[in-house]
Formats: C-alpha cells, structure tokens, sequence
C-alpha cells in the first residue's frame, strides 16, 4: 500500500480494566491478517518517564523490547498476537512527553513562547503518535490511550486525538471506544446508561465515537444495540459486543463474528477481505485439545497478582499448545517457602519456575526451592534473579561456601557470586540504566540450550543490573554448574545448566518477552516437554 497510514484510536470509558489491550492487539490481528501492516502504541497518562520505576503491584510486569525500552505489559499482548517487535516508540508516557517538551523549553527551542498544554504537550503527542506511521513501516496505526475518560490526566490525549482526528480526516482517523455494559440482576437486564454517559464524556471533550466495543457477561441482543447506536451517534453494526472469553487468544475471531474489523476499514475507505487465520486457528486447535496436562509451580513474591508475571504465563501457553499439553501453573510465594514445608509445596510439580525480581524479600525461599528440585531431579527453569538464586544455592550447598550471595541482597558477603557489573558502579539513577534490550548470546556445543535453540547465536532481552562472577567461574564448573551461553563481546555468564540433572537450567535474559503465537518461545517450549517426561516417568 502506498497512501497515507490510517489511524485508529482506543479509549476506554466506565471502568478501567475492561481491556483495551487485548481489543487492540486482536483487532490489529484482524487487519494483519488482511495484509494490513499493522502495529499498535499505547500512551500511558502517569507521570513516570518509563514502567521501569513502578512496583508490579502498581501495573503488573514492565515489558522489555528489543531495543531496551521499559514498557507496559501491553506490549507484550501486541508481540504475542502480531508477532511483530516493538519498541519504544510503542510505549509513551506523560512523564516522557512533559520531559521532551522541559529539555526543549531548556534549549531554548520555544523561541521565548510561553510553553503550554496546548498547543506544547498537545503537539508532542501528535508527534509521538505518528513516529511509527510516518516511518513507512505501517498501513495502520492503532494507538491505546491508557486510563478512562473524564480521568483528568487523560484530557491532553483526549484533545491529541481531537486534533489529529481534524488534521487527518475523517477517511484516515478514526475512534473505538471501549465501555462496559453491566447486567443488573435484580432487574434482570443488560444496562446501557454507563455507556451513553461514557461516550457523552468523551463528546465533552469533542471527540465523537465511530465505534463502540461493549464488554459484557450477557449477549447483546438487537434491541439493547439499536439503543445504543441511537443514543451514540453510531451505526448499528458499529455496536460491537465483547463478551467474557475463556483466553484471551478467541478475542479475534469473537471480533471477526461481530464485525469489528469490517466496520473498521470501511470507515477508512479500505478494502476488507476475509482474514487469514489459519495459523492462529491451527495454535486455537492445540490449545484446546490437549492430550496431557502438566503442573509447574512458578515461585516468585507478586504470584497474587496475575499481571506480574504476565509473558511468563503467556509463555506457558504457547508452549502448551505446542506440546498438545495444558500447562497448569501453580503460583508459590516464595516468602513463606521454608526448609520445613518445601517437600509438601514442591514435591507433587512436574517443574519449577523460579521469577525474576529484584530485593531481599523472597530470596532463601526460591534459594530452598532451587535446592529441592536440584536434589529431587524435578525440571528447573531460573530465570534472571531466578538463574542467579540457582548460582547462589549451588555455591553455598555444593561448594560450601558459606553465606555465598548477590552483592545485591548482601554487599559484605564473603562469597559474591553474583556481583554488580563494573559499568554499574557508578550508576546512581535507577530509571533506564539497567543492562537493557537485547543481547547476543554464544551457545556452548552439546548444552541442552544448544539443542533447543535453531541458531548458535541468539539474541535475547535482558533487564538485570546484577550478573554471574566470573571470578568464581572455574570453581562452580568444577562442581558439576557449567556455563552455557556467554556474551560473545564481554564474556558475561548468560546461561548455567547442570548436566547431571535432567533438565536444570538458568538463564540471565528473559525468554518469556519473546514468545508469541506463531513463536513459542524454544525455551518454554523445551521446559513443557521436560516436565511431561518427568511426569511419565513418575
Ligand atoms: N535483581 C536482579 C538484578 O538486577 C535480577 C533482575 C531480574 O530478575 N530481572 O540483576
């Protein structure tokens, strides 16, 4: 395609966590699958530069790109249905914005004007918007905008999107808007007032909705869509029921029966054909006829919260699929793991996941979960704090070295097997500076990672300040914890694996960022197939 990009924008009214994300990554799908080169942005109003600063709590997991951007886990719902990398362009905050547009005001780039939200930040979003479309790269653009509306915060993308809707044209621009429509049971009907006020919020702020995506626990019949439209202001068939799926991964073809992605390239004077989804629909077919079933525990200290560890549980899934096997992972805390409970919690899994993280609290539980699942031949996949517990175990319980740790938890530790990077010394602020973004990784003949990754140099994400001491190095392989994978420039210890155990292995990098629907990640898929072994043989 030649003309211009089209851009599509996604609000969100009534209530937050009605997924946003998910709608725009299965519409994105949907386009793609026409041969629409489709990507999606999402624009975060906190005032955080980045998600790399934010507690999981806070947001669940920061997502990591290829080229080191700390993003929100949005993204990573984006990289698994289109199968596409990111990056930060992806990803804008207001913190970004207002810092781009205070270092402009500081270079005197105004001229002498007095800087304002608008036309200054206004005019800065517009421009972030259409970085990725003016790139060449894309047909469509589909831009999220984070929060709700009427959120205060909200207002300059809320007027961004105004603008650009004016500026473009209506053939080029168009707007979704996500509401909730509750089922009052008392009465016993479906509501559509939350709507009608949501989109009247959003008119407020002169944005008119082409399209509404209605999420709900009932079916949307005619006549609740007729009233709606009427209402609104938007064709019937621009009504767009979004009821409660069981994965994430029926989204796009409950989109494609509604229509979604037919009213949408009409709107932009685009042709529709009927999408090609058989790949999608061949992963649909494993993942919902499983022949077996495994149980991993996956111990970390936000297994509470769902969205902590997001692209680890999304990883689980593609390597189930591709395995045919359902993957029921068992969250454990790894606070109250202790010497005493650990055989009870751990000993019925068919694999271990030990998390990534970062602090104190935490650590000697997943350090007495390395240590079972060592001893007790059950599969183990560390994962950057995760791989550098399994070090720390290994060389206190093998080697003896005693209170052996990372400089991170305990800085006088006489043993630091796991110590700050010398280009980290000097680091003092914490947003953006840790080792980031992808990194090449040289495998070692004959290691179980050599056997499961197609190529002998990959590229993984990271995102970690901490790393393997190579002063340690020849000891620790001595004892039986070898080395796997090195960074072909520094020599950084990327992977350890423990050959005389059937599947025992850590890595500094975060696979899960890069395991989609088309490419399960090799590492998953490869752990998934270890625990079903584990679990014939019991
Ligand atoms: N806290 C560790 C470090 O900074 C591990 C980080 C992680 O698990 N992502 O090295």
């Amino acid at each position: 395609m030649t003309t211009d990009p089209k851009y599509i924008f996604v609000t969100g009214g009534v209530s937050s966590s009605l997924g946003k994300g998910i709608i725009a990554a299965s519409l994105a799908k949907l386009l793609q699958a026409q041969g629409y080169r489709t990507t999606i942005q999402k624009l975060d109003p906190y005032i955080n530069v980045d998600p790399g600063t934010l507690n999981p709590y806070e947001h669940g997991e920061c997502y990591v790109t290829d080229d080191g951007a700390e993003t929100d886990l949005d993204l990573g719902h984006y990289e698994r249905f289109l199968n596409v990398p990111t990056s930060q362009a992806n990803n804008v905050t207001t913190g970004r914005i207002y810092q781009s547009v205070i270092d402009k005001e500081r270079r005197g780039e105004f001229l002498g004007k007095t800087v304002q939200v608008i036309p200054h930040i206004t005019d800065e979003i517009k421009n972030r918007i259409q970085i990725l479309g003016n790139s060449g790269e894309y047909d469509i653009v589909i831009t999220e905008i984070g929060g709700t509306v009427g959120d205060i915060e909200s207002l300059p993308y809320i007027e961004s999107v105004r603008q650009l809707k004016w500026d473009l044209g209506p053939e080029n621009a168009l707007v979704i808007h996500l509401t909730l429509v509750p089922f009052l049971s008392a009465a016993g009907e479906l509501k559509t007032k939350p709507t009608q006020h949501s989109v009247k919020t959003l008119m407020e702020s002169g944005v008119q909705a082409d399209v509404l995506v209605c999420r709900t626990e009932h079916e949307l019949n005619d006549g609740i869509k007729v009233k709606l439209a009427r209402f609104c202001n938007v064709k019937k068939e621009a009504v767009i029921q979004s009821i409660d799926a069981s994965t994430i991964y029926d989204v796009p073809n409950m989109m494609l029966d509604e229509g979604l992605d037919k009213v949408v390239l009409e709107k932009l004077g685009l042709p529709s054909i009927a999408p090609d989804l058989k790949q999608w629909n061949q992963f649909l077919g494993r993942l919902n006829n499983p022949k077996n079933e495994v149980t991993i525990g996956l111990i970390g200290k936000y297994v509470e919260l769902q969205d902590s560890y997001k692209s680890i549980l999304e990883a689980f899934i593609h390597a189930g699929a591709e395995n045919e096997i359902t993957v029921n992972v068992e969250a454990i805390h790894s606070e109250y793991l202790t010497d005493g409970n650990i055989k009870f919690k751990l000993q019925h899994l068919d694999g271990v996941l030990v998390a990534p993280g970062f602090g104190e609290r935490g650590i000697e539980g997943k350090i007495e979960a390395v240590k079972f699942v060592r001893e007790n031949n059950i599969p183990f996949l560390g994962i950057c704090l995760g791989m550098q517990m399994a070090v720390i175990e290994f060389a206190r319980n093998v080697l003896h070295l005693e209170n052996a740790s990372s400089t991170e938890m305990d800085e006088g530790t006489p043993h630091p097997v796991i110590d700050l990077m010398e280009s980290q010394k000097d680091v003092v602020d914490k947003g953006g500076t840790m080792r980031l973004g992808s990194w090449d990784c040289d495998l070692e003949d004959g290691s179980i990672v050599s056997n499961t990754y197609d190529d002998q140099i990959i590229k993984e994400r990271h995102r970690h300040r901490y790393e393997f001491n190579n002063a340690y190095k020849k000891q620790l392989e001595k004892a039986g914890l070898k080395a796997t994978g090195y960074n072909p420039e520094t020599g950084l210890v990327e992977i350890i694996e423990l050959p005389s155990h059937p599947w025992f292995v850590g890595v500094q990098y975060h696979p899960e960022y890069k395991s989609t629907v088309a490419n399960p990640h090799p590492l998953f898929v490869a752990f998934v197939g270890a625990a079903l072994k584990h679990k014939l043989k019991k």
